[in-house]
C-alpha cells in the first residue's frame, strides 16, 4: 500500500519524523508526501534522498497560498522545482480553493497559478494531483480545456462530475473522511477501483489526534467495506493504481 498524499515535512512530525517513518516502512511499500509550500521544499528533497526509495514527493503551491507568494518567489521556485526535478514524482497539489479564498480577483490570480503549474507537469512530463475546494467544476473545466491527461483529484468530494471523471481517466484519491461522510461513501462506490488510490493527508484528518500514514489501513477497510471486497484486493489494488500513476521506482 501506498499513502499518496500526507503531509510529513509539517511541524506536527518535527519530534519524531524518522520515527513515523520508520513505523511507515514496516507496514507500507511507500509513500508520496505532498510540499505545497516553497518554505517545505528543502525538508520534502531531504526526506526523499534520505529515504531514497520509500519516500517520493509531489511538488506545486497550493492556491491557498496565491495570497502569500510574490511573482519573484513564485518564478524562483519553479526554477528549483525544474533543477531537482528527479526528486519529484508529481506536480502538486495545486488547484482551485473557494472556500479559503472568497475575493473575485484573488480567484483569478488561483486560476493563473494553477494553468501556470499545468504547463510546469506538462515540462517536466510528470502527473498532476489537483486540490479543489468548493471549486470542482471549474478545476475540471480548466484541466479538460488544457488537456491535462494523467490527474489525481485529491480528496474528490464531487459526486456530480464522478462520470465526467471516469470518462476522462482521472484518478482518485480518498481519504479519511470516507469514514465519516455518505457523500464520499458514495462516490467510492461509483468510482472503479482502478482508479481509486488512498491517502491520510497526515498530519490532518486523524480526528481529533495527529494522523499517520499507517492509518491508512482504515481507509482500505472502509473501501473494501464499500466495494464489498476482500481488504487485500483494495489494499493490493489501490497500491498498484498508486505505484502506476507516480511512476514509482523502489
Ligand atoms: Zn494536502
Amino acid at each position: 500500500m501506498i499513502d499518496v498524499h500526507c503531509h510529513l515535512e509539517q511541524p506536527e512530525f518535527s519530534e519524531d519524523r524518522d520515527e513515523v517513518i520508520k513505523r511507515c516502512r514496516n507496514e507500507l511499500k511507500a509513500v508520496v508526501t505532498c510540499c505545497a509550500h516553497p518554505s517545505d521544499f528543502e525538508i520534502t528533497i531531504e526526506m526523499v534522498r534520505k529515504y531514497k526509495g520509500f519516500v517520493f514527493a509531489s511538488v506545486g503551491i497550493h492556491p491557498e497560498y496565491v495570497k502569500d507568494i510574490s511573482g519573484k518567489e513564485k518564478d524562483e521556485f519553479v526554477e528549483r522545482i525544474k533543477k531537482n526535478r528527479k526528486y519529484i514524482v508529481a506536480i502538486g497539489e495545486v488547484g482551485l480553493d473557494f472556500y479559503w479564498v472568497k475575493e473575485a480577483v484573488w480567484r483569478e490570480k488561483q486560476k493563473e497559478l494553477f494553468v501556470e503549474m499545468i504547463e510546469l507537469s506538462k515540462e517536466l512530463g510528470k502527473p498532476l494531483v489537483v486540490h479543489a475546494r468548493d471549486a470542482f467544476d471549474e478545476c475540471l473545466r480548466i484541466l479538460e480545456k488544457h488537456g491535462v491527461e494523467n490527474v489525481l483529484m485529491h480528496l474528490f468530494g464531487a459526486r456530480h462530475l464522478v462520470k465526467r471523471i471516469v470518462e476522462n481517466g482521472y484518478m482518485i484519491s480518498v481519504g479519511p473522511i470516507v469514514l465519516r461522510s455518505k457523500n464520499h461513501k458514495k462516490i467510492v462506490r461509483d468510482v472503479p477501483l482502478e482508479l481509486i488510490t488512498l491517502e491520510t493527508d497526515s498530519p490532518w484528518f486523524g480526528f481529533g489526534k495527529r494522523n499517520e500514514p499507517v492509518s491508512i489501513k482504515n481507509v482500505a477497510e472502509r473501501v473494501a467495506e464499500i466495494k464489498k471486497l476482500d481488504f487485500d484486493a483494495v489494499w493490493n489494488q489501490c497500491g498498484k493504481n498508486a505505484a502506476g500513476f507516480f511512476g514509482l521506482k523502489f
